[in-house]
C-alpha cells in the first residue's frame, strides 16, 4: 500500500487519533476524558449531540458514547451524522452500557446502534485498563480507514493523471494526423502540376524531345510517381487516424480477392525472377470487407515479400477458411524480420533496417496502414518471421456465412 505524504500523514494521524465523548448527564463524561487523557489519548467533551456531530463531520477516531445519551432523537441524529460520513469512513461507537434497567426506547437504541456494526458494549463500571484497551483498538482500527481512504485517493490522483496524460497524447496524436493530413494534401497539389507539364513535355507540345531530354523526363515522371506513392501512404494513414476513412462493407469472394493480386503484382514477380505460388482457395468462400481496402492489403503484403525477396525464391499466398474468418497468408522466403523487431514493424514509420530499406521504396507506412485497415473491417494482420528462412504475414477476414445445403424433411421422411 503506498504510504500517505508526510503533512497528509500527520493531520491524518491526529484526526484519526481523537475521541469524542458524549455522556451528556452527570460525571462520566468529564472522568473519561481525564483518564483518557492520562494515557495520553487526545479526548474531547461534547456536551450535547450537536456538538459532537459537528465534531464526527471534523474528522475523528472513535466515539464514546453513554447509553442514556441514546434517546431515539439522539441516536437519529447520530446516525444521520455517521452515515454523511464518506464511504471508507466507518466511525467506531463505544457505548457505554449501564448497570440495571434502563427505558425500553434507549435498549432500543443500543441494539440500533449494535447493528451498524463498528460498535463496542462496556458495560459500567468499567475498568480504567478495560476502556484504554478497547479505545486504542478502535483507534488502531480506525488509523488503518484513513490509510485506506489516502491510498484510495492517491490511486485516484494516479488515474487522473494517467488519463489526462493518454488525452494529451491523444490530443497530440490527432493534431500529428491532422498535420500529416494537411501537410500532404499541399504536397500533392504542386506535384500535380509537375505531372501535368511532364505529361505536356512527353507528348510533343513544347517541341520535339532529344533521346537524353526523354530519359531525363522519365526519371522526373518515375520520381514523381514515387513521391506520389509516399504521400498517398501518408495521405491515407492519417486519414485512419482521424477516422475519416469511410469503409463500405461488402461480401467478397476470396478467390477474387486473389486472382486480382496475382494479376496486379505477376508484372513485378517476373521482373524480380519470383514464383508465386496460390493454394486453398476455393471459390464461394465470401468474406465481408471493402473490396478497395482489402485489395490494398493484400497487394502490399505480396509487394514487401517482392522486395525482401531475392531472385530465386518464391510467395506463397494461400487461404485457410474456418467457420467464421478466413486467413490470407503471404509467405515469402526472403530476408526474414529479427523476432525483436516484430513487435515493431506495424507501427507507423518504422524500417527494420535502414540501410537496407533506402535501396527499397517505401516509408514504414505500408504496414501500419495496412494492419489498422484490417481491424476496421473486423479482421487483424500478424506476422511470424525467421531471419534468413522468410516471413508469413496472416490477413484475418471476417467470413460471410455461405448457406449449407438444405435438407428437405417431406422428401427425406417420405423415403
Ligand atoms: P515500407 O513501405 O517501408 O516497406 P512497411 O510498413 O510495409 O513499410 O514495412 C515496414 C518494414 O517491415 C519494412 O521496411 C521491412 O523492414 C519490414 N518488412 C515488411 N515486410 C517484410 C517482408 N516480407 N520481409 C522482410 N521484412 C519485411
Amino acid at each position: 500500500m503506498t504510504r500517505p505524504s508526510r503533512a497528509v500523514g500527520a493531520a491524518m494521524l491526529e484526526r484519526s487519533r481523537r475521541v469524542a465523548v458524549h455522556a451528556p448527564t452527570g460525571r462520566d463524561g468529564p472522568l473519561a476524558v481525564e483518564l483518557l487523557g492520562r494515557w495520553r489519548l487526545d479526548a474531547v467533551l461534547c456536551p450535547d449531540i450537536e456538538t459532537l456531530c459537528s465534531t464526527i463531520a471534523g474528522g475523528i477516531g472513535v466515539v464514546l458514547i453513554a447509553e442514556e445519551a441514546l434517546t431515539p432523537q439522539t441516536r437519529d441524529r447520530l446516525f444521520s451524522s455517521l452515515d454523511a460520513q464518506p464511504s471508507w469512513s466507518d466511525v467506531p461507537l463505544i457505548v457505554l452500557t449501564a448497570e440495571g434497567e434502563l427505558s425500553r426506547s434507549i435498549t432500543r437504541g443500543i441494539e440500533a446502534a449494535a447493528e451498524r456494526g463498528n460498535v463496542v458494549l462496556l458495560e459500567r463500571p468499567i475498568r480504567v485498563g478495560m476502556l484504554v484497551t478497547a479505545v486504542r483498538s478502535a483507534l488502531r482500527a480506525r488509523e488503518r480507514q484513513f490509510e485506506i481512504r489516502d491510498y484510495l485517493a492517491e490511486r485516484e490522483r494516479l488515474l487522473e493523471s494517467e488519463r489526462a496524460a493518454r488525452a494529451d497524447a491523444e490530443e497530440a496524436n490527432r493534431s500529428k494526423s491532422r498535420f500529416l493530413a494537411v501537410m500532404s494534401h499541399e504536397l500533392r497539389t504542386p506535384l500535380n502540376a509537375i505531372a501535368g507539364y511532364s505529361d505536356l513535355l512527353d507528348l510533343g507540345i513544347h517541341g520535339e524531345l532529344s533521346a537524353a531530354q526523354r530519359e531525363a523526363l522519365r526519371r522526373i515522371q518515375k520520381s514523381e510517381r514515387h513521391l506520389l506513392g509516399l504521400i498517398e501512404d501518408v495521405l491515407t494513414y492519417a486519414r485512419v487516424e482521424t477516422g475519416q476513412l469511410k469503409f463500405d462493407l461488402v461480401t467478397l469472394d476470396t478467390l477474387e480477392l486473389v486472382t486480382t493480386t496475382e494479376a496486379l503484382v505477376a508484372p513485378q514477380i517476373l521482373s524480380r525472377g519470383l514464383r508465386l505460388d496460390l493454394s486453398g482457395c476455393e471459390p464461394g468462400v465470401s468474406v465481408e470487407v471493402d473490396r478497395d481496402k482489402a485489395q490494398q492489403i493484400l497487394v502490399n503484403l505480396v509487394t514487401n515479400a517482392i522486395k525482401f525477396t531475392p531472385p530465386g525464391g518464391s510467395i506463397a499466398l494461400a487461404c485457410v477458411a474456418d467457420g467464421s474468418s478466413v486467413r490470407l497468408t503471404v509467405t515469402d522466403t526472403g530476408i526474414g524480420i529479427p523476432a525483436d523487431k516484430l513487435g515493431t514493424i506495424f507501427e507507423p514509420f518504422v524500417q527494420v533496417d535502414t540501410r537496407l530499406t533506402r535501396t527499397h521504396e517505401g516509408v514504414g507506412l505500408g504496414l501500419a496502414i495496412s494492419r489498422d485497415l484490417a481491424r476496421a473491417m473486423g479482421g487483424d494482420l500478424t506476422v511470424d518471421s525467421r531471419v534468413g528462412e522468410g516471413s508469413c504475414f496472416t490477413l484475418t477476414l471476417r467470413r460471410v456465412a455461405t448457406p449449407g445445403p438444405r435438407l428437405h424433411l417431406e422428401a427425406a421422411s417420405a423415403k
